[in-house]
């Protein structure tokens, strides 16, 4: 569906309204997409990442990486360093790339699939055990997905065992220290199971907390709640069940400006599995590359590139843009 169509003046592409207003005000956060390959494939995963998506193209290799940390490393404005795949830990350079963000005194953020943690395989070997302790050794701040503390609203959007292998990963994430020690922050992200906006974020983290402290003794620091984007494999669904124009007008009447100033596109640089940059993950999915860097590798450029500079937007920004706003560190109102 094309905004275009919708009558409304205020009903009009996400583009045109904002094109030129959108600029990067400060840069402090790399996210490196570092690939697509995961342990299991949600039904709403903006990158459409599963355990298919291993090839070379789909994952970032030892050079791509090395002249990325190395960027990074040359740019002292960017304090934190956002880990987001997939999977990351699946990527072989993961544990060094970290090592050396983490050795130069930089905050690190890495966004944790559970259920990779806690997903025994065939066998009973458990072989990404040893991702707790390594994360507590390098005081990372863990990002984990939950989009539920119920079973069945889990197994539903994640598949069959997802529930049980994230109960398991949380709780060896609580045992390291995540969620318990100040250093070692643990923060849960949720994200609806359905075609409708998240509820009120804080709310809903003390219903959290209560449950799975209840259920499980599981304790963790914070909540954040994202919509979900309308595209990629949730866009799919939503276009099969014939319920994507209701969702995009859910979005669209939900606009809510005081939510601009703090969208993460202004603070951050997204670096893809190719080395190519983009201002969100979002945008890396559907392939909307930064106006102006549109044949740019991140080590093509530099900070002042980036900064005053316009941000690549389209309809699906009014998913970040809807109610209390989302985006990487949940609601921005
Ligand atoms: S765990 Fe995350 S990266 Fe993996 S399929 Fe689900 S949403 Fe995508
Ligand atoms: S999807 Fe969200 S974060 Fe990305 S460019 Fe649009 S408004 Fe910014």
């Amino acid at each position: 569906m094309s905004l275009l169509s919708l009558p409304l003046l205020d009903r009009a592409p996400f583009a045109a309204r904002f094109e030129h207003v959108l600029t990067h005000t400060d840069i402090s956060t790399l996210q490196i997409n570092i690939g697509r390959l995961c342990n299991i494939a949600c039904n709403h995963c903006h990158i459409e990442s599963s355990p298919a998506r291993n090839g070379p193209q789909d994952n970032m290799d030892e050079p791509t990486a090395r002249r990325v940390v190395e960027w990074a490393l040359r740019h002292d404005m960017i304090r934190t360093i956002d880990f987001t795949g997939g999977s990351p830990e699946m990527n072989p350079n993961y544990r060094w790339m970290v090592e050396a963000f983490a050795a130069a005194g930089r905050h690190v953020m890495t966004r944790c699939n559970p259920t990779l943690i806690g997903h025994t395989r065939r066998g009973g070997a458990e072989e990404y055990s040893w991702v707790p302790s390594f994360y507590a050794r390098h005081t990372l701040e863990v990002i984990a997905s939950m989009p539920c503390y119920l079973e069945e609203n889990v197994d539903h959007q994640r598949g069959h065992g997802a529930y049980n292998a994230s109960i398991k990963g949380l709780l060896a994430l609580n045992a390291c220290g995540y969620g318990r020690k100040p250093e070692l922050r643990l923060n849960l992200v949720y994200n609806p199971i359905g075609p409708s906006l998240p509820p009120a974020q804080d709310p809903l983290e003390a219903e959290y907390k209560r449950e799975l402290k209840r259920r499980f003794g599981i304790e963790f620091n914070q909540l954040w709640t994202i919509t979900n984007m309308p595209i990629s494999r949730w866009r799919h669904e939503l276009e099969r069940e014939g319920r994507l124009e209701a969702y995009m007008e859910q979005l669209i009447d939900a606009f809510n400006a005081a939510t601009l100033e703090g969208l993460m596109c202004r603070h951050q640089i997204n670096v893809g599995p190719d080395g190519r940059v983009y201002d969100c993950d979002f945008n890396l999915a559907l392939n909307l590359r930064s106006p102006g860097l549109e044949r740019a590798y991140l080590w093509d450029t530099s900070l002042g590139d980036w900064l005053g500079r316009s941000i690549g937007t389209a309809d699906h920004c009014y998913g970040c843009t809807a109610g209390a706003g989302s985006s990487c560190g949940g609601a921005l109102v």
